[in-house]
Parts: structure tokens; C-alpha cells; sequence
């Protein structure tokens, strides 16, 4: 029986996911302003238009979806926007907003121009979606009073305001909803050029001694992931008061991330488990998410939403309509040809 995994994602340095030791580091992180959020250009222009435009028109800017992997800065942006429109932001999460009455809350305390931020929207019940299409359409709330025979519907008017939706599943959005966000944008992984640069204005912030190679063997292995390497940042400095001088060089950021048990590619135990199930059970795919979660011991959505798109966009795995299949770069990864003898590994 595999070792269950779901512990890992606790303690998981690399997961894209939001734990509670990263709140105090996001805070103090989190970039205030446009231009301090690095990378994501085509993106940011494309923002930098929209809100110029509702700017001059003298009107709240258009319901926005960002979608993509945790992490990369959805909730960042959605600040952003609320600044750089003089707006306040309100923020919710679809699995709290559990009953109309919930999201009714939140939207009659909004003010004309507000921001309102729904994290994981994706897990929005279906009723509370419903309340939402007007709200969205037409700024207005339908509530039912009363039951039975007295039952009757009763109209609140509600301020025009941006609604900024989150979700890192977008293929589980409903299309009602999604075609009522006149902004859709898809948030992608980061380059290590990039991630480079966010090692380095976070160490700034922080006050860690970094040199340009010890930042750039932190961003390569973070997974295309601000989060992951601002949590790798954080892990390397410990190690560089403790084990040396305090100055984050190659070498020490090297030996860190070696500890860390954090290789090359951004990969941790998990991912070669993923790789190595795949290959050795499974003779290299195609193999179905189902039956690789229960071989893995690892629920099927936190495969599909953490672990996969990374390993896919590194090229290692391929999604196929058969089921996922390793790619030649996975098998040279585990120092093993496809098709040769996979027993004993690992
Ligand atoms: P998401 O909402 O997509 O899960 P967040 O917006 O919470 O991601 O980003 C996580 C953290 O990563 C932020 O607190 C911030 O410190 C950092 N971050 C994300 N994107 C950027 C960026 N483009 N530039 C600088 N820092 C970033």
C-alpha cells in the first residue's frame, strides 16, 4: 500500500498552494503596485488598457476571471487593480460564500466602483452561482421572501462593482458564469529571468544578503512559481545564518536546496514518485488519473490541479485522451531508456 502523501502537502516547500507560514511572508511580499509586479507582461498591458479605458469613461471596470496554477499572483493582481482604481476590495472564497444569503452580504455592503475578489470560484455552489448571474448582468439581487404561499421576490438595486474571479481549474467553471466575465486571463508559469527578479526584490524587502547566482539557483528551481520561490528564498536564508555567514551565494543556495531535497528541475519526492509509478507500474503510461491516484495514494483533483501541470509543462508528461504517458525527458530525468528494464529503480 503506498504511503499517503496528503501529509506531504503540508509540509510540501514546493506546492503552488497558500499554507498558513506564508501569511506573514506574503503580506510583507505581496507587491503593491503594477510595476512591481514583475513579469506577466502581455497581461499587465492588457489590464493597463482596460483600466485606463474604464478610467476615462468614468465607469467600474469589467468583471475579470484570472485562471491558472496557485501561486502565481491572481490575488496580487486583484489587489492591484483595486489600488491602481482607487477602489476597496472585499475578498471571498467559493466554499465560504455557502448560502445566498452569504454572497447577499457581501454585495449590499459593496460601494459604487468596489472590488470584489472570489477566490476558487470554481467551488461556488450552484445556487449562490445562480444569485451571482444578476448581481453580475445586471447589478441587481432577486431575494426570496418568505415560503409557500407567501412567498414573493423582492428586487435590491445594488452599486455597480468589479467582480475579480480566481480559480485554478477553469475547465470545472460552469459556462453561464464564465461568459459573464468580460475579462478572461490566464495567468502562466514564470521564467526563471523572472522568478529571478522576484527572488531578488524579495530578498531586498527581507534584508538577505543575495548574490545573482544564489537567486538564480533559487529561481530555477522554483517551479515557474513566485510563492514556491519566495518560500525557497526563505529556506535558503535560514540555512545561510545557520550554516554560514548569512550570504545567500550559488554554493550555499545549492547545498540548501540540496537538503531541501529540491533537485535540478524544481521536482521533490513527489513528483519522481508520480514519474517513477508511471513508469514502473505502469510501463509508462497511458495510465488514467483515477487509477494513478489510487496507485500514488494521492487524491485525483490535487494531482490534476498541483502536481500535473507543472510535470507537463516541463515536458515530462503528457496528457493523452488514452491517459497520461511519460515523454523521453522523463525517462532521461530517471536515468532509464523507454521500454528497458524498470525493476529496482528507486
Ligand atoms: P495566487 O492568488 O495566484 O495563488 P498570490 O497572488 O497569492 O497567488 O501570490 C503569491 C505570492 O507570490 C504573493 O504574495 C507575492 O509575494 C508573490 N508574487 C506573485 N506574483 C508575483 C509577481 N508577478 N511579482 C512579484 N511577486 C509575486
Amino acid at each position: 500500500m503506498p504511503v499517503p502523501y496528503s501529509w506531504i502537502m503540508e509540509e510540501r516547500l514546493i506546492s503552488g498552494i497558500l499554507k498558513d507560514g506564508d501569511l506573514e511572508l506574503e503580506s510583507s511580499l505581496r507587491p503593491q503596485r503594477i510595476d512591481d509586479f514583475i513579469g506577466q507582461e502581455k497581461l499587465k498591458t492588457s489590464l493597463n488598457i482596460f483600466m485606463e479605458a474604464a478610467r476615462r469613461r468614468g465607469e467600474p471596470l469589467d468583471h475579470i476571471l484570472f485562471f491558472g496554477p496557485p501561486g502565481l499572483g491572481k490575488t496580487s493582481l486583484a489587489h492591484i487593480i483595486a489600488r491602481e482604481m482607487k477602489a476597496d476590495i472585499r475578498c471571498s472564497s467559493g466554499p465560504v460564500l455557502e448560502r445566498p444569503g452569504d454572497l447577499a452580504g457581501l454585495l449590499t455592503n459593496l460601494e459604487e466602483g468596489d472590488v470584489l475578489f472570489i477566490d476558487e470560484i470554481h467551488r461556488l455552489s450552484h445556487i449562490v452561482e445562480e444569485y451571482l448571474y444578476p448581481a453580475m448582468e445586471d447589478f441587481r439581487l432577486d431575494i426570496m421572501i418568505d415560503k409557500g404561499p407567501n412567498a414573493r421576490s423582492v428586487r435590491i438595486n445594488l452599486p455597480r462593482f468589479t467582480l475579480i474571479g480566481a480559480t485554478t481549474r477553469s475547465g470545472l467553471l460552469t459556462s453561464p458564469l464564465r461568459s459573464r466575465f468580460g475579462i478572461a486571463e490566464r495567468i502562466g508559469y514564470y521564467v526563471p529571468d523572472e522568478l529571478c527578479k522576484i527572488v531578488t526584490r524579495s530578498a531586498r524587502i527581507l534584508n538577505v544578503d543575495i548574490a545573482a547566482e544564489g537567486a538564480s539557483e533559487i529561481a530555477r528551481r522554483a517551479r515557474g512559481t513566485p510563492r514556491v520561490a519566495n518560500r525557497l528564498l526563505k529556506r535558503v536564508r535560514d540555512f545561510a545564518e545557520v550554516k554560514a555567514d548569512g550570504k545567500v551565494t550559488r554554493e550555499i543556495a545549492h547545498e540548501a536546496l540540496r537538503m531541501l531535497e529540491v533537485d535540478e528541475e524544481g521536482f521533490d519526492q513527489m513528483d519522481k514518485r508520480i514519474l517513477s509509478t508511471i513508469m514502473r507500474e505502469f510501463n509508462g503510461g497511458p495510465v488514467g488519473i483515477g487509477t494513478l491516484s489510487v496507485a500514488i495514494g494521492e487524491e485525483e483533483d490535487t494531482l490534476e490541479e498541483i502536481y500535473e501541470p507543472y510535470l507537463i509543462q516541463k515536458g515530462f508528461l503528457k496528457r493523452t485522451s488514452q491517459g497520461r504517458v511519460l515523454t523521453p525527458l522523463a525517462y532521461e530525468h530517471l536515468g532509464k531508456k523507454p521500454g528497458g528494464s524498470q525493476a529496482n529503480f528507486w
